[in-house]
């Protein structure tokens, strides 16, 4: 169910943040938007239909399953992980795909777009518009195409048109910024799957309300099987979709500790980095106001990142609320930690997370000993490590690359 969450949610401001500053040329398509999204929210036969999908098609509930492996290894506190790479298309991003395709069959949209930066998001999107039957048009930096090879080919197996973008860094700022673009040209035939938490309101609520199972589903699993809350949750966090799914379950829980990792790439210089929280500041991204990662003249600085996922300059402007409110604490893992990471859960777990995820591990193995034994901590598993395998190959120097 998608639930009502209220509170701080004036005209989709979060404290300071949020809000709508889109071209103006977008403020029907968003005002719409919101009144049919509000219209479903409540409507019976929507809900039933999107719980249909779930169930049916993504394969939710999604496992919570014990690690046990992890948890001697590390040494310390007991660790769950929610797994949310088990879902249809191997991440997260199925749970908002499916949602939103409701809501543009609703609206009568006939063509969908979509940015994406390691192509998960892509690919939810391709396979919404193959399973509804859209025209489907997907933006990504020619920079990630290189890295995830394996996702474009992905998505035009499912009858998707994938445009390269070259502008910039050639990454997932670009490819949003061009599909913002699209869509104001193309408003009247088109919905934009928004990807994250991002964006003009209403689309950061409506991610949160479509990525919220996560949470909601976590918080049953673990009650029942442990007849308690666990003391902390880890999630990675990029645009902040899964994190925001996660905690949203646990927010109101003030004994659950809340964890969001960010990308520390390769150095605490500007372009070395995705930091948001600790590098960021005010500003305004893609149609909102949130942390951004700037120069003093208020030019957005390219963000880095090991994993294409994370590589983004600005974060959902609630998560920058919950940041100045002191309710989640965020942190972040280097491109090099994350990789160990990635080959420490391959190998004592038996699981190939996406490198977006293993930032979130690498944090975890150092709360799991800070917690110590007889705690629980839970993590977010967003996504499975198939995309990731040749670039990881490629830089660790276990292949040449040759996985191509
Ligand atoms: C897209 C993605 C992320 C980052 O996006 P959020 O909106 O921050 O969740 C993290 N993990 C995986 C597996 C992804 O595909």
């Amino acid at each position: 169910m998608v639930k009502e969450h209220s509170f701080t949610e004036k005209e989709g401001y979060f404290g300071d943040f949020g809000g709508r500053y889109a071209p103006e040329i977008l403020t029907e398509a968003l005002l719409d938007l919101e009144k049919t999204y509000l219209r479903l929210k409540k409507n019976k036969k929507f809900q039933k239909e999107l719980e249909y999908y779930r169930k049916n098609y993504i394969g939710r509930p999604s496992l919570l399953t014990y690690a046990e492996r992890l948890t001697s290894a590390w040494g310390g506190a007991r660790i769950w992980l929610k797994r949310e790479d088990l879902n249809h298309t191997g991440s997260h991003k199925i749970n908002n795909t499916i949602g939103q395709a409701l809501i543009a069959k609703e609206m009568g949209k006939r063509r969908i777009i979509a940015e994406t930066g390691a192509g998960q998001h892509g690919v939810a999107t391709a396979t919404v518009g193959a399973l509804f039957g859209f025209e489907t048009v997907v933006f990504m930096g020619e920079e990630d195409l290189r890295r995830q090879k394996l996702n474009e080919i992905r998505m035009q197996m499912l009858g998707a048109r994938v445009v390269g973008v070259s502008s910039g860094t050639a990454t997932l700022k670009d490819a949003t910024s061009e599909a913002m673009r699209d869509w104001a040209l193309n408003v009247s035939n088109t919905h934009y799957i928004v990807g994250s938490v991002i964006g003009p309101h209403p689309f950061p609520t409506i991610v949160r309300d479509f990525q919220a199972v996560i949470g909601e589903e976590s918080k049953k699993q673990f009650k029942k099987r442990n007849n308690k809350l666990p003391d902390a949750v880890v999630a990675c966090v990029g645009g902040g979709s899964n994190a925001m799914g996660m905690f949203y379950g646990f927010l109101k829980d003030k004994k659950v500790k809340l964890y969001g990792v960010e990308a520390g790439g390769k150095g605490n210089l500007p372009g070395e980095h995705s930091a948001t929280m600790l590098f960021g500041k005010p500003g305004f991204l893609h149609g909102t106001k949130t942390l951004v990662i700037q120069d003093e003249g208020g030019q957005v600085v390219p963000a880095h990142s090991v994993s294409a996922g994370l590589d983004y300059p600005g974060v959902g402007p609630e998560h920058a609320y919950f940041h100045s409110s002191g309710r989640v604490k965020y942190e972040t893992v280097s491109d090099q930690a994350a990789l160990d990471a990635f080959l420490e859960v391959c190998r004592i777990e038996g699981i190939i997370p996406a490198l977006e995820t293993a930032h979130a591990f690498h944090f975890a193995k150092s709360l799991a000993k800070d917690l110590g034994k007889k705690r629980d901590l839970l993590i977010c598993l967003s996504g499975r490590g198939d995309k990731d395998v040749a670039e990881v190959a490629r830089l660790t120097g276990l292949s040449d690359g040759g996985i191509h």
